[in-house]
């Protein structure tokens, strides 16, 4: 048994669709459960038309479902002999109806409720798993088109709920086990999943990694493919270091921090239920399945080199905090933890002294309230624009001249803020967000210039 998701990028348009077809065909034997995410970007899309919504902008809110609704259309009457007659004709035109009922809800509503948006957004995953199904079945696959919201139980934290971990292993197993086999394939939404109540969630954005590494969990499948538009995981993004290069193996740890660091290929979370059973993750190119991409794995070979990848997350913001009083730095740093954890702001990296401390964090969203909260503590300053470069390895924990040699390779570079030792396989620190291409650029250079076996040729 192995999971397989396939993501946007993947799924785009008609020939994407044909070729993950081709390749869950190729692997009946392994007897698949498939997990998707929504086409292309329809996400963001729908985001998009909600949010115009909830402004009063109706009409632009439809002219925008329109898109989207054609989009689909198109692309399934592509793939569908006699579509018109079709019954997924009628499921999507169904949901799409569906959806502009929503819309039309929160124009009267004149705002935007986190469950509402959940609604919304799930529509991407379900439609597209309609067309996937029917797909599957043109090509003689007995696809199982499931809900996902009937076995992935979240908390009620709309749009980044977190999975009741019991309740949702032992749903999947009720719901997906009995229908596994070489010819029959579950056919799964990602990112979404539904309260105890049964109210739509999501898991927040980039989750149907997440709900893939669930799945394969809860069924102990002997592997989870994570099919994307990239040959695994690279030496770093691709899209800002196209020389990037793709590593053969990586730890859980390594990977995980990677994309808590922010490597965008993976949703952060989604490692932990693969690590804790020991499953193997592969990370492959929908686009190129042959080649071997990555596999993540308890126990790697590791390689020679004394970084895995590098990665960033930009914009952040350096915020200063200076207690007016100094005589109690304990009782001011529980007061600073408690307003970022009510906030939901987990700082990248951090440093403190008496006189008060700094931190580096991705922009919080009402910023204004946030800063005002922490004025209560003492004087603080921020400086926006800044982004992070992590550097991620097993071997950093034993490489000895690691910052001078980072250092030496940045002259001219300002850096604000630098973190290490708190995790003994990263390193990072703060630059100025223009200066994150040629950053990653330069330690690429310095730090994969060998050959190492670990990496393909
Ligand atoms: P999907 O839609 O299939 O989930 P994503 O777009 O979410 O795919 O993730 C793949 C993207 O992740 C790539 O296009 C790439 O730009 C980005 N990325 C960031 N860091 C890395 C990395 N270290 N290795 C590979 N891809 C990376
Ligand atoms: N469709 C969701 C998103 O765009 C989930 C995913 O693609 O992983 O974030
Ligand atoms: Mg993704």
């Amino acid at each position: 048994m192995i999971v397989m998701k396939f993501g946007g990028t993947s799924i785009e348009d008609i020939d994407s669709v044909r070729r993950v077809v081709e390749i869950i065909h190729s692997r009946l034997h392994l007897c698949p459960v498939v997990v998707n995410s929504a086409m292309g970007k329809t996400t963001r899309r729908l985001l998009h038309a909600a949010r115009l919504a909830a402004q009063g902008m109706v009409k632009e809110a439809l002219g925008e479902l329109e898109t989207i609704r054609g989009y689909h259309i198109a692309l399934a009457r592509g793939l569908t002999p006699a579509f018109e007659e079709s019954s997924l004709r009628r499921d999507l035109e169904q949901h799409f109806s569906e959806i502009r009922e929503l819309l039309e809800g929160l124009a009267v509503l004149h705002e935007l409720p986190p469950r509402s948006q959940d609604r919304i957004l799930s529509y991407g995953e379900l439609v597209a798993t309609k067309v996937i199904a029917s797909a599957l079945r043109q090509r003689g696959i007995d696809a199982r088109w499931l809900d996902a919201r009937t076995f992935i139980v979240t908390d009620e934290r709309f749009t980044g709920a977190r999975p009741v971990g019991d309740l949702t292993r032992r749903a999947i197993r009720k719901n997906v086990l009995p229908l596994l086999s070489s010819v029959c394939v579950p056919i799964i939404q990602g990112f979404i999943g539904a309260t105890r109540g049964g109210a739509t969630t999501t898991l927040g954005f980039e989750g149907s990694d997440l709900t893939a590494s669930l799945v394969g969990a809860a069924l102990d499948v002997s592997d989870i493919q994570i099919w994307k538009d990239v040959n695994g995981i690279m030496t770093a993004d691709p899209s800002i270091l196209p020389i990037a290069r793709t590593i053969k193996q990586i730890s859980f740890e390594e990977a995980s921090e990677l994309t808590s660091f922010g490597a965008k290929v993976l949703h952060p979370d989604t490692l932990e239920p693969a690590r804790r059973k020991d499953i193997p993750v592969h990370i492959y190119n929908s686009r190129q399945p042959e080649s071997g991409g990555t596999m993540i794995a308890a126990r790697p070979e590791r390689g020679r080199n004394v970084i895995t990848s590098i990665a960033y997350k930009s914009p952040v913001c350096i915020i200063s905090i200076a207690p007016e009083d100094q005589t109690n730095p304990s009782g001011f740093f529980r007061a600073v933890f408690d307003i970022l954890d009510r906030e939901r702001i987990t700082p990248s990296a951090m440093t403190t002294s008496k006189a008060g401390m700094i931190m580096a964090v991705s922009a919080p969203e009402d910023e204004e309230r946030v800063m005002g909260e922490l004025s209560h503590l003492g004087t603080v300053n921020t400086f926006g624009g800044k982004g992070t470069i992590s550097l991620v390895g097993e071997n950093i924990g034993t490489a000895r001249d690691l910052a001078s040699l980072v250092f030496r390779n940045l002259d001219g570079i300002d850096i604000d803020m630098v973190a290490h030792g708190a995790s003994p396989i990263s390193f990072t620190f703060v630059v100025n967000e223009p200066d994150i291409p040629s950053v990653i650029a330069r330690l690429h250079e310095a730090f994969f210039k060998d050959p190492d076996p670990a990496l393909p040729d």
